[in-house]
C-alpha cells in the first residue's frame, strides 16, 4: 500500500495529528434476530443509544451557540425533538417485541420515517429529511458500537486531521476548531465550497483525496502536507522531523510576510492595486480586517442559509452585515446577496435539479423569491448605516436582472421608511461577471451597475463547461485557458472604458501566477481569502504592470492551450522576480 496520498491543495499548511476518520453515512445494518426473551434487554439498549445521542446533541448545541450563535445551534433541537418523539420510539419498540434487533429496527423505522418526510405535502416536513438522516446515522452508530464517528469526542488538543467523504454544513458547524488541526475531504475541488469552507475556518486541507477512508483505519499518525496536496501515512521518524522543520519555516515566512501586510500594494511601475477579503463567515470579520486588505470584496452571505433549519430573519442578517461593516471601519464591504443553489443548500427545503449549476439558484432564486429577497436587502440597507456597505448580485446574465433587484432593493428602502427604521437608500449595487454571457455582453450592464466583480471560479467552470466540485474533472479545470483569459481582457476593457472598477473575486486573485496574468490583463482590485493577502500584496510590489502585460500578451498570442498559456507565463513570472 502506498504511503503518500495525493489529493488537491485547498487551504494551506503543514500538520502532524493522529487521524480522526468520520464516516457520515447510513452504515450497512446486517439483519439480526433476537430471542424472544431478550426483548427488554435490546429496549434498554435502544434506548441507551438514544439518551447517548442526545446528551451529544446538547453537547454539540451548547458548542454551536458558543461560537455560531443560537440561530444556528436551533438545528440540533430539531433533531433532539425528533429523538424525544414517542411515536418513533415505540415504533422501535413494536418491532423489537417482534424480535428483531435494536439496530435494525430502528433502521427500519428511519427509513420508513424519511420516505414519508420525503413525500409529504407540507414543505417543513421535507426540509426535515436530513435532519432525520442525522439523527439515523447518529443512533446506529451508537448501536452498532462504530468506532470513532463523532467529531463531538475529538478532544481539545489533539490537533487531529478530519478525514471525511465531504463535509457537509452541519459538520462544519460541529467541528472544534481546537481539536482538529487539518481537513481531508475524498469529495471536493479548490473551488468547491468544502476548499473556501477550509479556508475560511484557517485550517490546511486537502481534497479530493478519492480512496483515503478506505486506506485509513483512524487513530494513526499521518502528516497532512496542504501545500502540496499529500497525505503521509505511517511516516518514519525523520519524516515527522522534517515536516516539523517545514511546519516551522512556514510560519517564519508567514511572519516575514505579516511586515509586507499593511504596505500599499503597488507595482514597480507605479500602479496602485485594490486588494480585500474575501469573508465567508462573518465571526471572521475582525480577524480579516487585520490582514492588510482594504476591506472586503466579497462577502458570502450563504454560510448564514446553509447547514440551517430555517432562513435567517432581517434582524440576525443586520447584526452579521453590520458586525462586518464595523470591523472594517469605513472601508468598502462588498456583501453578495444570496447565491443559493448549485452546491450551497439550505438543509433540505430545495428542489432537486437534474443540473443544479445550471439551475434555479442565486439571483434567479431571488428574483423569484422576492419576500425572502427583501429580508436580505432590508437587512443590508440597516447595515449600511453603520459603514461603506455595497451590495452584489451573483450570476447575473442579462441587465434586467439588475433592474428587477434595483425595483426590489427601492421597495426594500420604503419599507423601511414605513417602519421608521433608518437605511442608506444610495448603496452602490454591482455585479458578478460569472458567466460568459455577462462578461462578452458586460458593456449592457455599465449603465446599470456602480462595479464589477468576476467571479473567476463560476467563469473557469461555465466558460469551459467544467463542474468545478467535479474531482474527476479536476486536471480539465483550466483558469488559464484562452478563452477564460480574453474573457477577463474583455471585461477589464469594459470597465476601464466606462470607468467601472472591476474586481477579481475567485481563486485565480489568490495564485502568483494568476495573479501575474490577471494584472497583465487589466484587472486593478482583487478580493482573497484573508490569510492570502501579504503573499498577493508581496507580488504586486515585485512586479511592473508593463511585464505582466507583455507577458499575457505573448501567451495569448502563442499558445492555443492553458498549458502554454502556463509555461509562458511562468517563465516570464521568473523573469520578472529576477529568480531566472
Ligand atoms: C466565483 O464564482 O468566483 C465566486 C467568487 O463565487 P463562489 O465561489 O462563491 O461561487
Ligand atoms: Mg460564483
Amino acid at each position: 500500500m502506498e504511503s503518500v496520498l495525493r489529493g488537491i491543495p485547498a487551504s494551506a499548511g503543514l500538520v502532524v495529528g493522529p487521524v480522526h476518520l468520520l464516516r457520515w453515512e447510513v452504515p450497512e445494518v446486517p439483519q439480526r434476530i433476537i430471542a424472544p426473551g431478550e426483548s427488554d434487554a435490546e429496549i434498554a439498549r435502544l434506548h441507551a443509544a438514544i439518551a447517548r445521542a442526545q446528551e451529544r446533541l446538547v453537547t454539540l448545541r451548547t458548542r454551536a451557540e458558543a461560537t455560531a450563535g443560537a440561530e444556528e445551534a436551533a438545528i440540533f433541537d430539531v433533531q433532539l425533538t425528533m429523538l424525544g418523539d414517542a411515536e418513533l420510539v415505540q415504533a422501535v419498540e413494536k418491532l423489537v417485541r417482534q424480535t428483531i434487533a435494536a439496530e435494525k429496527a430502528f433502521d427500519i423505522v428511519m427509513l420508513e420515517w424519511q420516505q414519508r418526510f420525503a413525500r409529504s405535502a407540507v414543505p417543513m416536513l421535507r426540509e426535515r429529511v436530513g435532519d432525520l438522516t442525522d439523527v439515523h446515522i447518529r443512533v446506529l452508530s451508537l448501536l452498532l458500537d462504530l468506532p470513532d464517528h463523532d467529531p463531538v469526542d475529538v478532544p481539545k488538543g489533539a490537533n487531529a486531521i478530519l478525514v471525511t467523504h465531504d463535509l457537509t454544513p452541519s459538520l462544519t458547524l460541529q467541528l472544534d476548531r481546537d481539536a482538529i488541526g487539518g481537513i481531508v475531504t475524498e469529495a471536493g475541488t479548490a473551488t468547491s465550497h468544502v476548499a473556501i469552507l477550509a479556508r475560511s475556518l484557517g485550517l490546511p486541507a486537502v481534497v479530493g483525496l478519492r480512496r483515503a477512508s478506505q486506506v485509513l483505519k483512524g487513530g494513526e499518525l499521518v502528516i497532512l502536507d496542504a501545500n502540496e496536496g499529500t497525505l503521509t501515512v505511517r511516516p518514519t521518524e525523520a519524516e515527522i522531523r522534517d515536516a516539523r522543520l517545514r511546519a516551522e519555516a512556514d510560519q517564519a515566512r508567514d511572519e516575514e510576510l505579516r511586515e509586507v501586510a499593511h504596505a500599499p500594494a503597488i507595482t514597480l511601475d507605479g500602479q496602485s492595486f485594490v486588494v480585500r477579503a474575501n469573508v465567508d463567515i462573518p465571526e471572521d470579520a475582525e480577524s480579516a480586517a487585520l490582514s492588510g486588505a482594504e476591506g472586503v470584496g466579497l462577502m458570502r452571505t450563504e454560510f448564514l442559509v446553509v447547514g440551517r433549519a430555517h432562513m435567517p430573519e432581517e434582524e440576525e442578517q443586520y447584526r452579521a452585515y453590520r458586525r462586518v461593516v464595523e470591523a472594517f471601519r469605513g472601508r468598502p464591504v462588498i456583501i453578495r446577496t444570496y447565491d443559493i443553489g448549485g452546491d450551497k443548500l439550505p438543509v433540505g427545503g430545495y428542489p432537486h435539479e437534474a443540473n443544479p449549476f445550471l439551475g434555479w439558484r442565486a439571483i434567479r432564486m431571488c428574483l423569484d423569491e422576492a419576500p425572502i429577497f427583501k429580508v436580505q436587502l432590508r437587512a443590508m440597507l440597516r447595515a449600511a448605516v453603520h459603514g461603506d456597505l455595497r451590495i452584489m448580485l451573483p450570476l447575473v446574465v442579462t441587465v434586467d436582472e439588475v433592474r428587477e433587484a434595483r425595483t426590489l432593493l427601492e421597495e426594500a428602502g420604503r419599507e423601511l421608511a414605513e417602519r421608521g427604521v433608518s437605511y442608506r437608500a444610495d448603496v452602490p449595487l454591482g455585479v458578478m461577471v460569472e458567466t460568459p454571457a455577462a462578461a462578452v455582453a458586460c458593456d449592457t450592464f455599465v449603465r446599470d451597475v456602480d462595479f464589477l466583480s468576476i467571479g473567476s471560479n463560476d467563469l473557469v467552470q461555465y466558460t469551459l463547461a467544467v463542474d468545478r466540485g467535479n474531482v474527476n474533472l479536476a486536471p480539465r479545470y483550466t483558469p488559464l485557458h484562452p478563452a477564460v483569459l480574453r474573457l477577463i481582457r474583455e471585461v477589464a476593457a469594459t470597465g476601464a472604458a466606462h470607468d467601472l472598477p472591476v474586481g477579481v473575486c475567485g481563486e485565480m486573485g489568490s495564485q502568483p501566477l494568476t495573479v501575474f496574468a490577471l494584472i497583465g490583463l487589466g484587472v486593478r482590485q482583487l478580493s482573497v481569502a484573508p490569510r492570502a493577502v501579504p503573499a498577493v500584496k508581496r507580488l504586486i510590489r515585485s512586479i511592473t504592470v508593463a511585464a505582466a502585460r507583455d507577458a499575457v500578451e505573448a501567451a495569448l498570442r502563442s499558445s492555443g492551450t492553458a498549458r502554454e498559456v502556463e509555461l509562458v507565463l511562468r517563465r516570464r513570472l521568473r523573469v520578472a522576480l529576477g529568480e531566472a
